[in-house]
């Protein structure tokens, strides 16, 4: 039996929003691996960085990418393959909305109003998109690949933005703020894909039939994942105040910044759902003593 499921936010969460770097996080990542806890990112990258990044962090599970608009299972990790899904490189990918092609379509209806307050991440050169985001070349390109969102570098003013967020929802799309761009979306976001991808885990793999669901989040794109788990961390930012989730309990903030906040949080919560285990074993054997 495994304790728990834990779905992250990379960026500003187990990554540092400057560096990039995990650093501060390996020892808790290395205690999860052990007890065998997944570590499943849920991000605003694209497949492409987040399979580069995940072999750093010698993860090899599934990915929730697109700010939750796809998702990648390897076809080794027991979860059984929808029939819509799509085959590539060992693993299934199973999509919640249109192509990105489709939401340029959609996104060109507001571009006479709106087309010089934003500018596609995908139309910048690797060499714009790296002094953006402060990547190497190779993770700027990386970055580039988006098969189901569009990312907006914005321009305008963050009162335009909430403007062009409404008009973008009268096209039954969604816009959802990452550290650093706009992304808009044609499906539910990191919540969807979350709450999918537990229910999947937990419905097809007995061993984690009774895991605790974590996740972990720092920016407002993260809000609505943080309120659709068992329990919920944030992880504060150097460049933002955190954002306010709609939970009663459950919830951690940490006090570092980055991942060594994340590893100060998530160490608290598996502790936090050890207790519960211990004491839930106390009671089932004290039930059992009773019955006899
Ligand atoms: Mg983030």
């Amino acid at each position: 039996m495994n304790s728990a499921l834990i779905y992250t936010d990379l960026d500003g969460t187990l990554l540092d929003h400057h560096t990039y770097s995990f650093d501060a996080a390996r020892s808790t990542l290395a205690a999860l691996k052990k007890r065998g806890i997944p570590v499943i990112p849920c991000t605003s990258k694209t497949r492409s960085e987040t399979a580069k990044l995940m072999q750093a962090l010698a993860f090899d599970g599934p990915m929730i990418v697109e700010n939750g608009a796809a998702i990648w299972v390897p076809r080794d990790w027991g979860l059984s393959r929808p029939d819509n899904a799509v085959d590539d490189d060992g693993a299934w990918g199973h999509s919640f909305g249109p192509s990105r092609a489709m939401i340029r379509r959609q996104l060109a209806i507001l571009s006479i109003e709106w087309g010089n307050r934003y500018q596609s991440l995908c139309d910048l050169s690797d060499k714009q998109v790296a002094a953006v985001t402060g990547l190497d070349l190779d993770s700027a390109a990386r970055a580039k690949r988006r098969q189901h969102s569009e990312t907006l570098v914005w321009l305008g003013t963050p009162a335009d933005r909430t403007t062009f967020a409404e008009q973008v929802e009268a096209l039954d799309m969604r816009c959802v703020e990452g550290g650093r761009f706009v992304h808009v979306l044609a499906s539910g976001g990191k919540a969807e894909a979350v709450s999918w991808l537990n229910h999947k885990i937990r419905t097809e793999r007995p061993d984690y039939a009774d895991a605790i669901s974590i996740s972990a989040g720092d920016a407002a794109n993260d809000v609505e994942m943080l309120e659709v788990t068992d329990l919920a961390l944030l992880v504060r930012s150097p460049v933002s105040e955190p954002p306010k989730p709609k939970r009663q309990g459950g919830l951690v903030i940490s006090d570092a910044m980055g991942p060594a906040g994340w590893a100060e949080g998530i160490e608290a919560l598996i502790a936090r759902v050890e207790e519960e285990e211990d004491r839930g074993r106390l009671l089932s054997k004290r039930h059992d003593h009773n019955a006899a």
